[in-house]
C-alpha cells in the first residue's frame, strides 16, 4: 500500500469533531482536544477571526479600553492540529449531523461541542430590544461607546444637558462593572466636552444590588459608586424603554435618559431554539457528563448549557469560569466514550467572584488555595487582571497570554 493510500485510510477512520464558538468554552475544548491521543479531526467554527475576553466587554462599551486589548487571534491561539473555519453558524441539523454555515455550506460531525455563547435577555420588555444598548459582543460594545461619544459631541455643540443622562438597567455584574467604568470617565468627559461633573446624570435602576455578595461588600460598592456621581434607584423594575428615558416601578415613573443600557440579563444563543433543542431561554439542560440523552453525540458547554448544582438543586449561574470547567469535562467524556470507558461526572468548585468598580476599586469573594477571602478596594482590580491573564493562559498557552 502506498503512503497516499495509508493517509486516505487513516483520514477515513478519523472521528470528525466540530466545535462551534470560540468563547471560553470553545477555546478550552480545542486546547484539550488538541492534546488528545485519539484520532480526531477537529474543526473550530467562529464568526470572527478572534476570541474575545467577554468579561471585559464593559470596558470597551465605556471607552476605558480598546477592542484590540481584549481580542486574541484564533489562529495564533489554537494548536495547528485544529482546523479553523471563520464563518457564522446559521442552523444545526441534528438528525443529519450537519451544521449549516452562512458562507461555506455544511459541515459534517460525528461529535459536536456546541459553545455558541450568550446574548442579552430583555424578557420581552417593550423598547429594550430595539432602543437600549447591549453589551454582549465586541461589535455592540464598540457601538455603545460611539453612541456615548456622539451624545457628548452633540452636547458640545448644543449645550443641551439632557444629552448627558444615562440609565443603566440591572443590578448584576455587568451593570455594576459598567457603572464603575462610566464613573471613572465622568471627570475626563467633563473636562474634554466642557461641563461640570454633576451635569452628567448616570442612574442605575434595578430590583436589587449585587445579590451574590454579602451585604457589607455590596454596600461598599454602592457607596463607592455614589461617591463617584452614580445615582441608584433600587427596588424599581423597568417596564419600558423609550427613546428619551425609561418607565419603572409600580407607579410607572418616567426617568429621562438620553441613553439606556440594558444589562439586566443574559440568555443562550438564539440558534438553540431555532435548531430544535429542548431549551429554556436558549439554554439546554445537560446530563452530568455534559452530553444530551436524546443526542448523545452532542456536548453542550458554556452559556448555552444549563448544569444543575447537585447541592442546591438549582442551575449554576453561567460564567466564564464554569464554561472552562465544562469544556474540559466534556472533552474527557468524549475520550471516555470513544474508549468505552465510564463517563466522568462534572464537578465544579467555584474559585469565587470578583466585581470591579472601575480601574481603582472592586469587591471580591474568592477561594484561593482552600482559603476563603473577602476583599474590597484597590487590591481588587490587579487581582481581576491576574485572573484574566491566567484565563488567557488556560485557553491558549503562554504566547497568547503574554500578548494580552
Ligand atoms: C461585562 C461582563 C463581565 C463578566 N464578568 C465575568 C467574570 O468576572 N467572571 C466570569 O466567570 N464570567 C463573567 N462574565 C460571563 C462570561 O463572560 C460568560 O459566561 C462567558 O463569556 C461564556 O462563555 P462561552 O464560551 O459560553 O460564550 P461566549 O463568550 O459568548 O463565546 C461564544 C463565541 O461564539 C461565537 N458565536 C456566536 N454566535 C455564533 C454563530 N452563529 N456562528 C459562529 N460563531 C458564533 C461568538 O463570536 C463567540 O466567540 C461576564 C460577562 C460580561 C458580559
Amino acid at each position: 500500500m502506498t503512503n497516499c493510500h495509508l493517509k486516505i485510510r487513516r483520514q477515513m477512520c478519523m472521528t470528525d469533531v466540530l466545535v462551534l464558538g470560540a468563547g471560553y468554552a470553545g477555546m478550552r475544548a480545542c486546547k484539550v482536544l488538541a492534546k488528545s491521543k485519539l484520532d480526531l479531526n477537529v474543526t473550530l467554527v467562529n464568526k470572527n477571526s478572534y476570541h474575545y475576553d467577554a468579561t471585559a466587554l464593559h470596558t470597551v462599551a465605556a471607552g476605558t479600553n480598546v477592542p484590540e486589548n481584549i481580542e486574541m487571534d484564533i489562529r495564533d491561539a489554537v494548536s495547528d492540529k485544529i482546523k479553523f473555519v471563520q464563518d457564522t453558524v446559521v442552523d444545526i441539523n441534528r438528525e443529519k449531523n450537519e451544521v449549516d454555515l452562512a458562507e461555506n455550506g455544511s459541515l459534517h460531525f460525528d461529535y459536536l461541542f456546541n459553545a455558541l455563547g450568550f446574548e442579552a435577555e430583555t424578557f420581552g420588555t417593550p423598547g429594550a430590544d430595539d432602543i437600549a444598548l447591549k453589551i454582549s459582543n465586541v461589535d455592540n460594545a464598540l457601538e455603545d461607546y460611539h453612541t456615548i461619544l456622539a451624545a457628548l459631541e452633540k452636547y458640545q455643540e448644543t449645550k443641551d444637558k439632557s444629552l448627558l443622562s444615562i440609565a443603566v438597567v440591572g443590578g448584576g455584574f455587568t451593570s455594576i462593572e459598567l457603572l464603575g467604568e462610566l464613573a471613572y470617565q465622568i471627570p475626563k468627559w467633563a473636562k474634554k466636552y466642557g461641563f461640570a461633573k454633576d451635569d452628567m446624570k448616570i442612574t442605575c435602576i434595578a430590583p436589587g444590588f449585587l445579590p451574590m455578595f454579602d451585604k457589607k461588600y455590596a454596600d461598599y460598592a454602592q457607596k463607592y459608586l455614589e461617591s463617584k456621581g452614580i445615582t441608584f434607584i433600587m427596588g424599581g423594575k423597568v417596564s419600558e424603554v423609550k427613546t428619551d428615558g425609561v418607565i419603572y416601578g409600580d407607579d410607572k415613573i418616567f426617568l429621562p435618559a438620553n441613553i439606556t443600557f440594558w444589562t439586566a440579563g443574559v440568555r443562550g444563543n438564539k440558534i438553540m431554539a431555532k435548531a430544535g433543542y429542548d431549551q429554556h431561554r436558549d439554554r439546554v439542560a445537560v446530563n452530568d457528563d455534559m452530553s444530551l440523552s436524546d443526542f448523545p453525540n452532542e456536548y453542550i458547554i458554556g452559556d448555552v448549557s444549563a448544569v444543575k448544582d447537585p447541592e442546591s438543586g438549582r442551575m449554576y449561574p453561567t460564567t466564564g469560569q464554569i464554561s472552562i470547567v465544562e469544556a474540559t469535562n466534556a472533552v474527557k467524556n468524549l475520550e471516555a466514550r470513544l474508549q468505552n470507558k465510564q463517563p466522568v461526572k462534572f464537578v465544579y468548585n467555584s474559585l469565587g467572584t470578583v466585581c470591579s468598580l472601575g480601574p481603582y476599586s472592586g469587591i471580591a469573594d474568592i477561594n484561593l488555595l482552600g482559603v476563603h477571602l473577602k476583599l474590597k478596594g484597590i487590591i481588587v482590580p490587579p487581582l481581576k487582571h491576574a485572573i484574566f491573564k491566567r484565563s488567557a493562559f488556560e485557553l491558549s498557552g503562554l504566547k497568547a497570554s503574554l500578548q494580552s
